[in-house]
């Protein structure tokens, strides 16, 4: 069978549409924010302009509201949406919020989507995911939030969370907490619908992080909250996919995440790529522009490279995922990959900048401390390179070739 690297038309129109909207309206709009520009009033003129396009919701069926749009089409939206820390935003389909309107989606009870998942869908709430605890995150059956029923009617969680993003701009969250102590690992956990501000689910702070913040971060969503969770109770309606039912229905949540961080770290990559590009073109150093040395292209062409090797993993990850197929050790290597690929680019368009890109007259300084963080949310390197190497000596020990482990199935 022949491979076919054709994007169907609607894709690439679609793509072409959202890149127009980013490049338009978002970037611009960045700018109004610096000038002070309110950003509740910004966001929500900005989404009622993004809707009325039809630009909503790019990876919910259209009976829900959203575009209806398949992998590809959604994997090439968001390497364009990731262009601007607005672009995703813009269209209601920002993280940490988006991978979990996709589990109550595919697990939420009639109840819950009607509640809890429509007003997410509308645009008109936040939610948050509160899973990491100080005692566990790479290992989360570590977890130590008991969950404790109280009747028929309600659940009473006792604990602690940690690095919840959003928690202090979400009106709900998604509590993972141990149900049954004695049952297999991975059956201990479930999850809690829990609406907010609640005074079981107690924001501590929003943890200070290297990354640097503008005084709109933590409306934004930026923010990274310890939690203390004390006698919180929960309505036993709000338990999404039965007890028991959290650990699995986390990883799933997690695995969407990780594509669309890859894909948002591709379009910042470009962005970044760009402005080295226009930096280098029009910046002289001994008498020549930067961009007429060779050191400088092969720089350049050393991003370039690591931009497309990334870009064509997500575009066969989305293959995989539009026909069904198993993509978990694709993921696992896009997932690292990614996360170091935006770091070298934007590293090099910090260096081609000189202090200009030191400073905090362009982006690339934020995008540098916020970056850091790609190589420990959803898995840290370590944890995902230990799965591929495990798979490549399973693939070797079952097929005689390791090549099943390494994207055999293209040959
Ligand atoms: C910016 C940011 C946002 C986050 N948002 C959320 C959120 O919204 N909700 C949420 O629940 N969590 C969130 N997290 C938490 C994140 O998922 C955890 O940080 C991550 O799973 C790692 O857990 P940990 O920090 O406890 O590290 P640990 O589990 O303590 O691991 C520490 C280090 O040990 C190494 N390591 C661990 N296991 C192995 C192994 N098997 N082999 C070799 N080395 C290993 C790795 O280098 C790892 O970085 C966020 C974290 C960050 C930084």
């Amino acid at each position: 069978m022949a491979i076919d690297f054709e994007i169907p038309a609607e894709a690439k129109a679609i793509r072409e549409t959202v890149r127009q909207w980013v490049q338009d309206e978002c970037i611009p709009a960045e700018k109004e924010l610096e000038a002070g520009r309110d950003y509740k009033e910004l966001l929500a003129e900005l989404r009622g302009k993004a809707r009325a396009r039809g630009l909503w919701l790019p990876f919910i069926p259209k009976e829900h509201g959203g575009m209806g749009l398949g992998p590809l089409a959604n994997a090439l939206v968001q390497m364009e949406l990731g262009q601007s820390h607005l672009g995703a935003l813009s269209m209601n389909s920002q993280g940490p919020d988006d991978a979990t309107i996709l589990t109550l989606l595919a697990h939420g009870t009639d109840h819950q989507k009607e509640k809890f998942l429509k007003p997410l869908l509308n645009g008109e709430k936040r939610v948050c995911y509160s899973m990491t605890e100080k005692a566990a995150g790479a290992d989360a059956t570590g977890m130590q939030t008991r969950a404790v029923k109280d009747g028929n009617e309600n659940y009473v969680l006792n604990g602690e969370k940690w690095f919840s993003s959003a928690a202090s701009a979400a009106d709900l969250a998604l509590v993972m907490a141990m149900t049954d102590p004695d049952a297999p690992r991975h059956q201990r956990y479930s999850t809690f619908i829990v609406e907010l501000p609640n005074p079981g689910y107690r924001i501590k702070r929003d943890i200070p992080t290297m990354a640097l913040e503008g005084p709109l971060s933590h409306i934004m969503g930026g923010g990274h909250s310890e939690i203390e969770i004390k006698d919180l109770v929960v309505p036993a309606e709000n338990l999404v996919g039965g007890e028991g039912g959290g650990f699995n229905m986390g990883q799933h949540r997690l695995a969407y995440g990780r594509l669309r961080h890859g894909m948002h770290n591709i379009a910042m990559a470009q962005r970044a790529l760009d402005m080295a590009a226009e930096h280098v073109t029009k910046r002289s150093t001994f008498g020549k522009l930067l961009s007429e040395r060779q050191a400088v292209q092969f720089m350049l062409a050393d991003c370039a490279s690591e931009l497309y090797m990334a870009r064509l993993m997500l575009l066969h990850i989305a293959y995989k995922a539009e026909h069904g197929l198993d993509m978990r050790q694709e993921n696992s290597i896009a997932k690292v990959f990614l996360a170091h690929m935006v770091h070298k680019v934007v590293d090099t368009a910090i260096q081609l900048h000189g202090a200009l890109g030191y400073s905090r007259d362009t982006p690339l300084a934020s995008w540098y401390t916020h970056i850091r963080s790609q190589r420990l949310v959803d898995g840290p390197d370590e944890v995902h390179r230990w799965t591929v190497g495990r798979n490549v000596i399973k693939a070797y020990q079952q097929h005689g070739t390791t090549a099943l482990a390494a994207g055999g199935d293209l040959l």
